[in-house]
């Protein structure tokens, strides 16, 4: 299973992964049909987001806070219940269309890996299945 890593650098940060999706897509042999991108990790997740303007991953940053802050009465014992819930929100996978060997992203989209309780050195899966 074609994988790579992510070293995340704060607790809660979006990493840009599409360079190494797109490096694991055009390494496989299908040309065409569908990039699934998986996150195994519970307190970590993936999106697909606009690629352009760093603020608006500033933004997603800001609007997770606000709506799962850390300082909620959850009754996980680890500390980061937050982290779980905010990755369950992102969820664990997107799925990208392959056409040519190439992702079929859109001009301002670029895949984030979402980390919500770093910094730790994760991974990313990604499984490329050929159309017929
Ligand atoms: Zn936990």
């Amino acid at each position: 299973m074609p994988r790579f890593e992510v070293q995340t650098r704060e607790r809660v940060v979006f990493v840009d992964i599409t360079t190494q999706v797109a490096a694991e897509a055009a390494r496989s042999e299908a040309r065409d049909g569908v990039v699934i991108v998986y996150v195994p990790h519970t307190t970590a997740g993936v999106t697909i987001n606009e690629n352009a303007d760093p603020s608006v991953r500033a933004d997603l940053k800001l609007a997770l806070e606000r709506l799962v802050p850390q300082s909620l009465p959850f009754t996980h014992l680890e500390g980061n219940a937050d982290a779980h819930v905010k990755a369950s929100l992102m969820g664990s996978s997107v799925t990208v269309p392959l056409a040519d060997g190439r992702l079929l992203l859109g001009t301002w989209q670029g895949i984030y890996f979402a980390e919500f309780d770093g910094p730790r050195r994760r991974h990313v899966l990604v499984s490329v299945l050929a159309a017929r």
